[in-house]
């Protein structure tokens, strides 16, 4: 593993699994420390398709081999023989979730043809990319439309334009566009899905620099309830693409590409600092203050973490569109406000490629091998059991809320103490701050950072350690986050109470105005769906 590599989300969900005894503790160390119905055809865009207009009634065992017969690509029923692995989604915890059927789409019409089914019969649907719904939203007891084999790619020079398959990870996304010299705005896991992290905003480690994925996106085609495929852009359908940049997954319809706009890439400098943890709330303290005033090119985030048995970790790292000697005085600003010398700093340049790589955690690995084990050929990383809640900091924290974020930190240890997990803080501002709030559905424009708190587990974690985490998150979120501050809709939470508000905010009505253009019966409705307008 690459020493330089920084503790990125899919590390820090994966920690608590290694400290739960699977990995040895060596390795442990070792990554601790590196790291239609019938609508009207309503525009020149819209694909009519055969739809049924009538409620057909339960689907029967005959009704599902018809559908298998009319799909190019392929159904799988609980009596198929992989039907176990196909109904995995990448969180362990929702092993239990057993759909009806799994339709691998192999092109729009499949998905026009699956969605038909689904309404007709009222099996019940749900569309499913990458699989990592922090809610298991991508899974329903009916008809799992998954677009994991619309994965094509296709970069357009003169344009500086990708067409992308909802089905795309976002590592092959980057390995595609890289090979241009461009780069696409988005997120750090690799096996993340384009449809879910574009749909709902798009956070990453070029954020600041160049906005939100879905600030990025152009236009997209989408099977709309009525099973019809609409191309929504600028000039049609443009409500439809405003409520998909950042108005949440699987709420409007079936995603089956999207075309973004993508920038040429820059230099690169990558850095990690790590502090003792008697040093985390000075680092906290500094980090916010520093991140406040950082120019666009500078993204960072700030980790406050239990490592269970292997102890506490307080550390920031980031991405810089500049050279390593034009980010060493931005660097020895922030080291001299936190007043105590790092443990651990790396600074580095990186090829964009590679700099993708180890933000994923995948350095060293080829891009094959940077792919869920069994569910992609060469694939080697696992999926992990996790619980997350987030928020948002608005302005910088005085220091008792820094101090209460530290000893929450604790806290989680003292609860649940072979449990990894803890809080990480990922800068916004720069041209995510200069969207305006309504210009697309994605609201959280004015903050300085996202707040993530998470813990994760293996099958050897006692059950009492994951309860506690439970507890904490539930803690966590009723007194140390502010809940005027919203949360993140990509980190949907199934615990949140006031969800709707918190992650659409004034942008809801609107929401639910398109919702009911789109989706008038609510047949894309699951337990944190946007309801259609009255
Ligand atoms: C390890 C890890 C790291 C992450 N890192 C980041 C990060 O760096 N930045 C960030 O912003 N987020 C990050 N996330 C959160 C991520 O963006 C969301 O979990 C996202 O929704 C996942 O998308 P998916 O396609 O993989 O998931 P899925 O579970 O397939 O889908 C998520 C939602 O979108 C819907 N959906 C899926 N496909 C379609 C489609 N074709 N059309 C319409 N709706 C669809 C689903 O029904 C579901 O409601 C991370 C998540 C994990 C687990």
């Amino acid at each position: 593993m690459d020493p330089t590599a920084p503790i990125n989300r899919r590390t820090l969900l994966r920690r608590g699994l290694q400290v739960g005894g699977v990995v040895a503790g060596a390795a442990l160390v070792a990554v601790a420390l590196e790291d239609s119905r019938h609508h009207t055809v309503t525009s020149s865009t819209t694909t009519s398709t055969t739809s049924t207009s009538t409620t057909l009634g339960p689907a029967t065992p005959s009704d599902w081999t018809a559908l298998a017969a009319s799909l190019t690509g392929a159904l799988i029923l609980p009596s198929d023989g992989t039907y176990a692995a196909d109904a995995l989604l990448y969180n362990e915890k929702f092993v239990n979730l057993h759909p009806q059927a799994i339709a691998y789409c192999a092109n729009a019409e499949d998905v026009a043809r699956c969605v038909d089914f689904a309404t007709a019969h009222e099996t019940g649907l749900a569309a499913r990319s990458g699989g990592h719904s922090y809610g298991g939203y991508s899974s329903c007891p009916g008809l799992v439309i998954d677009v994991s084999r619309l994965s094509s790619i296709v970069v357009d020079e003169r344009t500086n334009t990708a067409t992308v398959g909802s089905g795309a990870k976002l590592i092959d996304v980057y390995n595609a566009v890289g090979s241009h010299g461009l780069l696409l705005a988005s997120g750090s896991c690799p096996t993340v899905g384009i449809a879910g992290i574009t749909l709902g905003g798009g956070i990453g480690v070029l954020g600041r620099r160049y906005g939100l994925t879905s600030d990025n996106l152009r236009s997209l085609r989408l099977v709309t309830s009525d099973a019809h495929v609409v191309t929504a852009s600028a000039e049609d359908h443009a409500d439809l693409l405003w409520a998909s940049r950042g108005g949440g997954g699987g709420n409007f319809g079936v995603a089956t590409s999207f075309t973004f706009a993508l920038h040429p890439v820059p230099e690169l400098t990558l850095f990690t600092l790590q502090y003792p943890w008697p040093a985390a709330a000075a680092l906290l303290e500094a980090w916010q203050h520093w991140t406040l005033t950082a120019p666009d090119e500078l993204w960072s985030n700030c980790q406050l973490l239990t490592q269970g048995t292997y102890g506490y970790l307080a550390q920031t790292s980031g991405v810089f569109c500049g050279t390593p000697s034009a980010l060493a005085g931005l660097l020895a600003g922030l080291e001299r406000a936190v007043g105590s010398a790092p443990t651990y700093r790396f600074v580095g340049a990186k090829a964009y490629i590679d700099a993708m790589a180890i933000e994923a955690g995948c350095a060293g690995l080829t891009i094959a091998a940077c792919h869920l084990a069994g569910e992609s050929p060469g694939g080697t990383l696992s999926r992990s059991a996790y619980s997350a809640k987030s928020s948002y900091v608005d302005q910088p924290m005085d220091s008792a809320h820094v101090t209460a974020i530290v000893d929450a930190v604790q806290h989680l240890h003292t609860s649940a103490p072979t449990v990894g997990g803890g809080l990480a803080f990922d800068a916004y501002g720069g041209v995510i701050n200069r969207v305006a709030p309504d210009a697309t559905a994605f609201v959280h424009r004015d903050k300085l950072a996202g707040i993530q708190a998470t813990y994760s587990w293996s099958s050897a974690t006692p059950a009492s350690e994951i309860d506690a985490g439970a507890q904490w998150l539930t803690w966590l979120g009723a007194t140390v986050f502010d809940p005027r501050t919203g949360a993140y809709q990509n980190y949907i939470d199934p615990t949140l109470a006031n969800w709707a508000t918190a992650y659409y905010g004034t942008n809801l009505e609107r929401l639910a105005l398109v919702k009911k253009t789109y989706d008038p019966e609510n047949h894309f409705a699951f337990a944190q769906s946007i309801a259609p307008a009255p």
